[in-house]
């Protein structure tokens, strides 16, 4: 059976290059009952968001293109164009040119289903998400399928949409685990001797199928997991299939304790526990997709951060065991576009249970999720990732009984273990406005920034 899951994201797939290196890895790894989790190529989930953008401007206009023009290769929109000639160029380099390799055929018949489905103009626009950006996993671990086979490692492609099934919550769909365990579970010996199996991250359906003309069955709802889902997908096969160990094949040198994009001096994180992965990944740590952690705690199946770059290099593990010998190594989390109101009683009450209960019906109503909150006697101040919907919705409902202030664009700094050092800390925090502060023994968090003024809500 199969004892680990590879997750590639895409940056490990981003070109010819980097496929190939996929390959490197996955012969070095074969005979270990490897299992291989893959998402889109590069940056094709946002060009594919900006297609629908476009789509949803010039909808009209792509009405008038036929299905045999698409073969052609000359879309309307340049946007995806620009998405087809980037797998093209992909293809054309890991296939030696060859033009007449079955995969060219596969991968445009893959564009033009792409382009049907851009067609349903009047559907939801998260359904209609769903439906079209699932197509960047589909491309990619359809040509990498094929190149494995290509270098001769024999490798079979499996529908994600088949064995991941999930709620209607296009966008942010939800596992129906019952469902996904009994379909993973057929997957057996069968399935995997003698190939290495390859399917995509972040995709899954409701369930359902119907049957083409030609007597297939097809998905009839793709549904997504959320941007950055193919790390939860992996740890959702890790889980169904008893695996021992999930690696997330990454463009660093495992976790580190800050991001080297905006901290100059950063250092990996050698080892840390399932609970301090998900604090983490709270705080806004973007390496681990934060659904990921909690199916491979339930069966303490280890997890790797490890570099594809250099693939030598000691990955970071994760798993159950506190280590007390490693010292805690300060992180530092970043996250950006913060909401912060204060919310006050208007008839100068304090800050009681049955305000506290109003306020978080409210939040809980508009689907918010506080990333920090703070009480005084007479306000609560609560901290949360940018929606102008939900920040709307909020202050309406709580307009009548309460004076709600509110700060936009603003950026929340943990500080996890501060209590050794945090010099990279005061470097960030110099010359910004703290709005809030807070401390527990092992939390230190600012909410910071000086763009914008307080402003009121009325
Ligand atoms: N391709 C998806 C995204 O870019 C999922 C993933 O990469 O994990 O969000
Ligand atoms: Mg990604």
């Amino acid at each position: 059976m199969i004892k680990k899951i590879y997750k590639f994201g895409g940056a490990s797939v981003k070109d010819a290059e980097a496929v190939r290196n996929l390959v490197r890895i996955v012969k070095e790894h074969k005979d270990e009952d490897i299992f291989l989790v893959v998402s889109a190529m590069g940056k094709t989930t946002n060009m594919l968001e900006r297609v629908l953008e476009a789509w949803k401007v010039e909808s009209e206009k792509w009405k008038v293109a036929t299905a045999d023009s698409l073969s052609t290769f000359h879309f309307p929109l340049s946007t995806l164009k620009t998405v087809m000639e980037y797998h093209e160029k992909i293809l054309l380099d890991l296939f030696e040119n060859n033009t007449a390799h079955p995969v060219i055929e596969s991968v445009s018949e893959l564009f033009i289903e792409l382009w049907e489905k851009l067609q349903n103009a009047e559907l939801p626009y998260d359904y209609q998400y769903d439906q079209t950006v699932s197509y960047g996993e589909l491309i990619s671990t359809t040509i990498i399928q094929e190149y494995l086979n290509y270098c001769e490692v024999p490798c079979r492609w499996l529908d994600a949409r088949k064995y991941v099934i999930t709620d209607e919550n296009y966008r942010a769909a939800n596992i129906d685990w019952d469902e996904t365990r009994l379909r993973i579970s057929k997957l057996n010996d069968e399935h995997f001797r003698g190939v290495v199996c390859i399917t995509q991250g972040f995709i899954g359906s409701t369930g359902e199928t119907k049957v083409s003309e030609e007597g297939f069955e097809l998905i009839k709802h793709a549904t997504t997991l959320g941007r950055e889902g193919s790390d939860y997908t992996a740890a959702i096969f890790a889980n169904c299939l008893d695996a021992e160990e999930v690696t997330i094949w990454k463009d660093v040198d495992g976790l580190l304790n800050a991001d080297p994009k905006r901290f100059k001096e950063t250092v990996q994180l050698p080892h840390i526990t399932y609970s301090e992965a998900i604090e983490l990944a709270f705080y806004g740590a973007t390496v681990i997709h934060p659904k990921t952690l909690k199916p491979l705690q339930n069966k303490n199946i280890t997890l790797k951060v490890q570099s594809f770059l250099h693939p030598d290099h000691t990955p970071t593990v994760i798993d159950g065991k506190a280590d007390r010998n490693i010292e805690k190594i300060p992180s530092y989390i970043v996250k950006d576009h913060q909401t912060l109101v204060s919310i006050s009683p208007r008839d100068y009450s304090f800050m009681n249970e049955h305000n506290l209960q109003l306020i978080f019906a409210a939040c809980d109503e508009w689907g918010i999720h506080a990333n920090v909150i703070q009480t005084s006697a007479l306000m609560l101040s609560c901290c949360f990732d940018h929606d102008d919907n939900k920040l709307k919705g909020l202050l309406a409902s709580l307009r009548e009984t309460f004076q709600v202030k509110y700060n936009k664009e603003l950026t929340l700094f943990t500080i996890r273990h501060y209590d050794n050092s945090y010099t990279m800390g005061d470097e960030f925090l110099k010359g910004r406005k703290v709005y809030l502060k807070q401390s527990s023994r092992s939390t230190l968090q600012f909410v910071i920034n000086a763009e914008c003024g307080m402003r009121n809500a009325e």
